[in-house]
């Protein structure tokens, strides 16, 4: 190193030709070589005064061409003199003929440092005579083999960093090289050496199968590429990933030569992966898989089934009343149910179950190992009772329920699209039968659900462009045989399907909110009608019913609907009937009693439809103020004949005559019911036996002949 003495130092070469050279050079060989490699002679002549300088090294030192010794060794950076001089008094003392050494000295322009051979030559006698030493300024030489080093230095240390090493494989001469870093990474002593198997051996024994038929596949196709991963434990028993890169070297028979290869530990770079994975694929409400990874799981859990013939099943569930909470309480308190709604669905769940948020108040459970449809429906019914108790949110206790809809693989659908469009179908239909319920797929459901769709957007178009129609059922007086009045019904007069009947559309008309134009027009055109025909004065004017739906009661003030039809069309109150059904009344909302009140004020008369086929908490019936009921159709139907029947509608007309309520029979079709009807003290019927619904013109003429 510098200022020592090396005699096997990488200045031999240079300096050394000199010295072996010397007697043989002519004159101007030795100045072209002197001149290339900037070579300085430096000669002294024991006991002959000054030094003699080379017109080079006079050059290198700055210094004349004769100088005192002494002017020489005060050039000696002054730290390295002392070790310089006593090595030079060895060298002499020994008798030695030649050494090298580097020396730094100390010039008007800097510190530089050169490179040394001395040659000394000795009388017979023994004794010095002359010394020849030839220099050559190795500063710059010096300073690149320092910034080799260090980058050297910095290069292992960058490879520590980056837990970056390499190795190396020799077929010829069957021998690996590992760098010190692909040592210390795989956990090796720093002497390891291998031969070919002892490489391989390298690799954990469960995945060295694989590593091997990899490079033999490798080999085969003459790839000069190839990149794996092996997964290793570390002496803490972590286990650590490890990717490496291979460049395969072929001699010219084809034969794998050497094997070139980085060796990376990516522990680190893949649980970075792993984190950023979980961002894009949990939801971060919940922390359940969300829809980009349900997919994903559903599609490996129906590449599982298929191959091992299995079934799988599929729920969808909503929570039902999800919007009015998170609309009345706040998102907090909305997140705040989607978590716990979460957690009682993972508790009820299998483990190998997949829970997930698809989004709002949508979740889905893949259900991997399902035997039968039933053992779903189990499940499915956990479900619905894990909401059976109240979500405590901040300080309230929400009730909510939740649909489930269900499909089945194979038996249903073949692709996770399809099953997921399936089993939504399915959960639309839950929500239809009226909530918190289960249903699952079958075909004819998603048939049901595709003409659903397009009657939708018929249905909308029907409104604007007058394709609604209102038939009239005639009212009699079974006393009297008069004609007292009409229910009105809806038809749709559709252009390719022709008279559509209202069970076909009242429902959907009902869920898309749709019925509530269509009820509206409705109420119009009836009372229009009734304004028309009782305009010439009857004896007993004509009374129209019209048919209500609960939905009709939401939103704008129905009441104001009501007075408003009747004003625009000149309709007295007394000429209207509203129908409405057991379960408007049964909502218990005080605002329906305040509708019915106001327009039961107004003198308009209010008729219980379908009677009897709802619920028998007829309390309702003293507080609504309901002035007709009418005997559903189911109970007169088996008149006379059967027993029940009979009872039940005894005791319905007993009802309204001690409520002092009109009673209607509904579905007369017999000359016996209605003689049976008489019998029990039933004042009005409607029914195919008295006429069919007909269109307006039709019951004009009927009313006309009345
Ligand atoms: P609903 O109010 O119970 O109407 C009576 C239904 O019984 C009518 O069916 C009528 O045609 C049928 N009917 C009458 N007499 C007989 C009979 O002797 N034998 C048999 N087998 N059937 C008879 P439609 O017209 O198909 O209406 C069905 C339902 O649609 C109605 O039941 C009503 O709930 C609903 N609906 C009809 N029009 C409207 C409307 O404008 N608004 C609302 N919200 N619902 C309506
Ligand atoms: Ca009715
Ligand atoms: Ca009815």
């Amino acid at each position: 190193m510098p200022g020592q003495y090396n005699d096997k130092s990488r200045m031999t070469a240079p300096i050394s030709h000199v010295s072996q050279t010397l007697t043989p050079l002519t004159g101007l060989q030795l100045e072209a070589a002197e001149n290339l490699n900037q070579i300085g002679f430096l000669t002294w002549e024991a006991g002959h005064g000054p030094v003699r300088l080379s017109a080079i090294a006079q050059g290198l030192l700055g210094l004349p061409e004769d100088v005192p010794l002494g002017t020489l060794l005060d050039l000696l950076d002054p730290n390295e003199r002392p070790s310089l001089q006593t090595h030079w008094g060895e060298v002499l003392a020994a008798g030695q003929r030649n050494t090298v050494a580097e020396f730094a000295a100390v010039l008007p322009d800097g510190r530089r440092r050169f490179g040394a051979n001395a040659l000394f030559e000795h009388g017979a006698d023994g004794v010095l005579r002359c010394c020849v030493v030839a220099i050559q300024d190795i500063t710059s030489h010096d300073a690149m083999i320092q910034a080799l080093s260090d980058s050297e230095t910095r290069l292992e240390e960058a490879q520590q960093i980056a837990q970056f090493g390499y190795w190396e494989w020799d077929f010829e001469q069957r021998k690996a090289v590992l760098s010190d870093q692909a040592v210390v990474m795989w956990g090796l002593p720093p002497d390891w050496t291998a031969d070919e198997r002892g490489l391989l051996g390298l690799v954990p024994a469960d995945q060295r199968e694989w590593v091997s038929k990899l490079y033999a596949e490798a080999f085969a196709k003459r790839q000069t590429a190839l990149r794996y991963e092996v997964r290793k434990s570390d002496a803490e028993g972590n286990v650590r990933e490890f990717h490496s890169l291979v460049k395969i070297d072929y001699a010219p028979d084809g034969k794998p030569r050497r094997l070139l290869a980085t060796l990376q530990d990516i522990s680190e770079l893949k649980s970075y992966r792993r984190q950023l994975h979980s961002l894009s694929f949990f939801d971060t409400v919940t922390g359940l898989p969300n829809r980009a990874l349900f997919v994903d799981r559903l599609n490996q859990a129906l590449t599982d089934a298929s191959w091992h013939s299995q079934q799988l099943g599929l729920l969808m569930l909503d929570l039902d009343r999800f919007k009015d909470i998170n609309d009345s309480l706040g998102h907090t308190a909305g997140d705040a149910l989607l978590q716990q709604a979460a957690q009682r669905l993972q508790q009820v769940m299998r483990e190998y179950d997949t829970v997930a948020r698809l989004g709002g108040d949508e979740f889905a459970v893949l259900l991997p190992e399902v035997r039968h449809a039933t053992d779903m429906g189990s499940i499915a019914q956990k479900v619905l009772s894990a909401f059976a108790k109240p979500f405590r949110i901040g300080d309230q206790d929400v009730f909510v329920t939740a649909s489930v809809g269900g499909a089945f693989y194979p038996a249903d659908a073949q692709d996770a699209v399809q099953l997921m469009q399936y089993a939504d179908a399915a959960l639309y239909h839950a929500k239809s039968q009226g909530r918190n319920t289960f249903r699952f797929y079958s075909k004819e459901l998603t048939r049901q659900a595709a003409e659903r769709l397009t009657l939708e957007s018929e249905l909308r178009r029907a409104i604007e462009s007058e394709e609604l129609e209102l038939y009239y059922q005639p009212k009699f007086d079974l006393a009297t045989g008069v004609l007292v009045g009409a229910e009105a019904l809806m038809r749709w007069n559709h252009p390719s399907r022709g008279m559509v009947p209202p069970l076909s559309f009242i429902s959907m008309a009902e869920d898309t909110g749709l019925i509530v134009p269509m009820g509206a027009w409705a109420l119009r055109s009836a009372c229009e009608a009734a304004a028309r025909w009782n305009a010439t004065r009857r004896r007993v004017p004509l009374k129209i019913a019209v048919n209500l739906s609960a939905r009709q009661f939401v939103g704008t003030p129905f009441s104001v609907t009501v007075s408003e039809a009747l004003r625009t069309t000149g309709c007295r109150p007394e000429w209207l009937e509203l129908e409405i059904t057991e379960s408007l009344l049964l909502d218990g909302r005080d605002e329906i009693l305040a509708i019915l009140q106001d327009i039961a004020s107004q003198g308009i008369s209010i008729a219980l439809d379908d009677f009897g086929t709802g619920y028998s908490a007829l309390s309702y019936l003293t507080r609504f103020p309901v002035d007709t009921l009418k005997i559903d159709r189911s109970f007169i139907k088996d008149l006379p004949g059967d027993r029940s029947s009979a009872e039940l509608v005894k005791a319905i007309v007993s009802l309204g005559h001690s409520l002092e309520m009109n009673l209607v029979a509904e579905g007369v079709e017999t000359r016996e019911q209605a003689d049976h009807l008489v019998g029990l003290g039933c004042q009005l019927v409607q029914g195919y036996l008295y006429g069919k619904p007909v269109p307006h013109a039709m019951f004009s003429e009927m009313v006309a002949l009345a």
